[in-house]
């Protein structure tokens, strides 16, 4: 309806950005933008309740009955500076100039209220091939803005991408740049990254692009980093929670002071503390997880013994029960991990202070003696 108002009022507005991408690809779709050939103005006259929260840049938020909408006016970006941001904003009437400016051809369509797809640089294309491309030429891209380079490694982690040939060699050339942008949104990106699904196809970019090479702190330990793939063996695993993934990531770049590290990232006080404690945790846990056979080759059993040495210790809880820790789930999906952990824990909750572990211990027990089949649903039945 914010689309037939603007142009009934006489203006062209389109849903553009990574919603349009996601509805493409039949994601589940966040944040909804529109852009509009209106100015601030015209649209906060348009509308009755309006939030101004970046005029400077052309955008309005729009309060509307069923949720709120950031509305932005078609804008082309002036000269670039410091390798991130541009000096300013020029607004624009026409829509493929804004669709310019843009970082990736998926991230650049639009999309009318009628259905129509404006697809200007073949994005659709890149879509079908699973392919992330720079707008224009890709050097001048990632020159005028070295973000987009952390950007195309997330998306290549979260969507399943692969990185164009062109443009992953000038990811690699103007790599160097990300030392002179912000640490703070390299991390949200690296973060993201690590959270993905994907999340072992972005970390491969991240190392061939050189991009980590670069990054405060992380030099010259490619190997390392290499052990973070080669170390978990399975392709069921995903971090559940970004502390994990860092803590992962700290472990394996044998990183000596968590605390050290993660201050040079400019993270919170509360993110430290939980990275450390797991990363604490889980080098212990390495170490008595051999006596478990082949417990680390399914790097999830490893974070859940090391999180079980958590709360055990908070729990004041015997921890000779440690080793039987292994978590043989079927797991297929990281849907599926949640749910079973969700599961797992809520029958933890009812049980009021028995320890997942136990319960884990305990399910493995019954399978092992032949009591309870090993699957899945048996075993959801059971604990449930
Ligand atoms: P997601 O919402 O899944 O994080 P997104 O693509 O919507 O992905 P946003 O950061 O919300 O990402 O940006 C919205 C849109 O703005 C992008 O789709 C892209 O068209 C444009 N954009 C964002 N950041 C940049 C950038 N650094 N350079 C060029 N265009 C950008």
């Amino acid at each position: 309806p914010l689309i037939n108002t603007l142009e009934e009022a006489g203006y062209e507005a389109y849903f553009v950005g990574g919603s349009v991408r996601d509805v493409l690809l039949k994601r589940r779709i966040h944040d909804v933008d529109i852009a509009t050939s209106a100015y601030p103005e015209e649209v906060k006259a348009i509308f009755e309740k309006t939030v101004d929260i970046g005029i400077e840049h052309g955008t309005v938020l729009v309060l509307a009955e069923d949720s709120q909408y950031e509305i932005t006016t078609f804008r082309t970006e002036d000269v670039y500076v410091d390798y991130r941001r541009p000096s300013g904003v020029t607004f624009v009437r026409c829509l493929e100039e804004d669709l310019l400016r843009r970082d990736f051809t998926i991230n650049a369509f639009a999309l009318a209220e009628d259905g129509q797809i404006i697809d200007k640089f073949d994005g659709l294309t890149d879509l079908e091939n699973k392919l992330i491309r720079a707008v224009g030429v890709a050097d001048e891209r990632f020159n005028e803005d070295a973000l987009r380079i952390m950007r195309a490694l997330r998306f290549s982690a979260s969507l399943d991408f692969d990185i164009e040939e062109k443009t992953f060699e000038a990811m690699k050339v103007h790599a160097p740049l990300l030392e002179k942008i912000s640490i703070e949104r390299s991390f949200i990106e690296l973060d993201k990254l690590l959270t993905s699904d994907y999340w072992r196809k972005g970390l491969r970019n991240f190392i061939d692009s050189k991009a980590y090479n670069h990054l405060t702190g992380l030099v010259g330990k490619e190997a390392q980093l290499e052990n973070v793939l080669k170390n978990i063996k399975s392709d069921y695993f995903w971090f559940t929670t970004s502390e994990q993934a860092w803590a992962y990531l700290l472990i394996n770049l044998e990183v000596e002071n968590c605390k050290d590290f993660l201050k040079k990232w400019n993270v919170s006080n509360e993110f430290t503390k939980k990275v450390t404690n797991i990363y604490e945790a889980y080098k212990i846990a390495l170490e008595r997880v051999w006596e478990v056979k082949d417990l680390y080759k399914y790097g999830f059993d490893a974070f859940m013994y090391a999180e079980g040495l958590l709360e055990a210790e908070e729990r004041d809880i015997d921890t000779s029960l440690l080793p039987q820790l292994t978590m043989k789930l079927p797991i297929k999906s990281k849907s599926e991990l949640n749910i079973n952990g969700q599961v797992l824990m809520n029958h933890f909750n009812r049980k009021g202070g028995i320890w997942i572990g136990q319960i884990i211990s305990e399910v493995e027990e019954l399978v092992v003696n032949g009591q309870l089949e090993n699957n899945q649903d048996a075993i959801l039945e059971y604990v449930e």
